[in-house]
């Protein structure tokens, strides 16, 4: 019972019913109704006829002999008709029924005026003196004398005799007709609703089972609904947007799976980006200890302040590293500060003095203005330029120049690491700052890198509003810029 066909089944049925019972009711009315018209207009001569046989009301004396005498012939043309003889002022002066069956002694005149003027359309009700609660079609004409009107001559249509008869028999068989008919009507009609309703349940159970088996699934099977061509119906629309969003679950299932898949690779490639500050720490500790008596105590001071100034980078790397793996689901806004590019500049690329000297490799700096001021969050412009530098470095053969520049515009400054190495082939220009992309299949490109410093490179230029562009020619060398906000000093 809680389903939606048989929920639907008997608003139809109660529906169909109730309209079968009002159908019926309507048309008995009008059954009625037609043959009280029909009456009227069949037996509109009959008054006329009976008015024309003899001087029924001479000087007010009515002829009741003569009125009986032709009322049995019209009753031979109809047996229903009741026959009075009425004077000008509708008071009945004869008739042709039993003494004791007529109730009234007077007739309305206005329905019988209006039908014979023609003022009104049949039917027609004017009194009926034998029952003066109801009213009754009638034909009449006026009696008229050398005098003038002398009175009218009223015939009741489907009087008293035809209500018996009616009763008896003709009534009771058009209802019975009628009701045989429109009890066929409405089991027809329930009977093909019924059908339909199925046909049409049928495809939202079908969709409702495929909705259960992919949602059991957990979306990892195929839906086997198609689209109709024409868009189809309600059902089909229905149908349509349970495919979209199933689609698009899927492709979210998805996007978390790489999401989650992404973020156990940046954790697993940890180290890639802890490498650099650790292998500082290690080194000045090292140094320290080899020759820390060979060593002036201001110096050995300041390796250690290098080496404290390493482990606090190494800690918020760490927490940056964590950040950064969790920048795809959540949004992290950079600690935005005011500080100077040059000095930002020095730092990196003293970072790096040591790593690019084994190399041979000459680390320029080029600043127009040493007082150039921008805002954004140091820790991760830092991250972004020891990632430059460290691929520059890495990329760059031995003897080779490294440049990191800064260059003043309008509103901006441009940040600039280029280099003179091997340079990005085109194809891979758009791929590099994908994660885990590597363009060089080498020795060089395997031992020392993850894939991610680019990535990570053009997530925190995101986060930043700014957008990292690359230019690089084969054999001659790559050049990466952004800008940042310029911070105008006050004089
Ligand atoms: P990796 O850890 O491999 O350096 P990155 O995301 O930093 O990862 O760089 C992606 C790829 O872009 C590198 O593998 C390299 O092929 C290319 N690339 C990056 N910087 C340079 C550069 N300065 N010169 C040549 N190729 C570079």
């Amino acid at each position: 019972m809680n389903s939606l066909l048989a929920k639907l089944s008997v608003a139809l049925v109660a529906l169909v019913g109730l309209m079968g019972v009002a159908f019926y009711v309507v048309d008995r009315v009008n059954t009625r109704v037609y043959y009280e018209e029909l009456s009227q207009h069949l037996n509109a001569p009959i008054a006329m006829y009976v008015t024309e046989q003899r001087q029924l009301i001479e000087n007010g004396v009515a002829d009741l002999d003569s009125l009986r005498d032709l009322a049995s012939h019209a009753m031979v043309i109809n047996p229903t008709a009741e026959i009075y003889l009425l004077d000008a002022e509708g008071d009945i002066l004869g008739h042709n029924q039993p003494p004791d069956a007529v109730l009234g002694t007077r007739v309305d005149l206005a329905p019988i005026t209006m039908l014979i003027s023609g003022e009104a359309q049949p039917p027609v009700r004017g009194t009926d003196p034998r029952n003066v609660d109801s009213a009754k079609v009638f034909s009449a004409a006026e009696v008229r004398s050398e005098a003038g009107l002398e009175g009218y001559l009223y015939v009741v249509l489907g009087g008293q005799t035809y209500e018996t008869l009616a009763n008896n028999i003709g009534d009771t068989y058009t209802a019975k007709a009628s009701a045989v008919a429109m009890a066929s009507i409405v089991l027809l009609t329930v009977a093909i609703g019924l059908i339909v309703f199925r046909v049409l349940t049928r495809r939202l159970k079908r969709l409702n089972c495929e909705m259960q088996r992919l949602t059991e699934a957990r979306f990892a099977v195929e839906p086997t609904l198609t689209r109709p061509a024409d868009g189809g119906d309600e059902i089909d629309e229905l149908g349509a947007a349970f495919l979209d969003m199933s689609s698009q679950i899927r492709r979210q299932i998805e996007q978390l799976k790489e999401t989650d898949k992404i973020r156990r690779e940046l954790v697993s490639n940890i180290s890639h980006d802890l490498r650099t500050p650790l292998a500082a720490i290690q080194g000045y500790i090292e140094t320290l200890i080899i020759k820390s008596e060979s060593m002036s105590a201001s110096d050995r001071g300041r390796f250690l302040r290098i080496a404290r100034k390493h482990v606090v980078r190494l800690g918020v790397l760490v927490g940056d590293l964590f950040e950064l793996s969790k920048l795809d689901s959540t949004s992290v806004t950079p600690k935005l500060e005011r500080f100077s590019l040059p000095e930002l500049i020095q730092d990196v690329s003293q970072e790096f003095a040591i790593e690019s000297s084994k190399k041979d490799i000459d680390l320029e700096i080029e600043v127009s203005d040493a007082s150039v001021f921008t805002v954004g969050d140091i820790g991760l412009i830092q991250r972004v330029l020891e990632n430059l530098v460290r691929n520059a470095i890495r990329f760059t053969p031995e003897g080779g120049v490294v440049t990191l520049s800064i260059a003043e515009k309008p509103q901006t400054v441009a940040v600039a690491v280029s280099d003179n190495g091997p340079g990005i082939a085109e194809k891979d220009v758009p791929r590099i700052f994908d994660r885990f992309y590597r363009a060089l299949d080498g020795e060089e490109a395997r031992s020392d890198s993850s894939g991610l410093g680019l990535a990570i490179v053009k997530r925190i230029l995101d986060l930043h509003d700014s957008r990292i562009t690359v230019s690089s020619q084969l054999n001659v060398g790559t050049r990466f810029e952004f800008e940042l906000p310029l911070i105008q000093q006050a004089a």
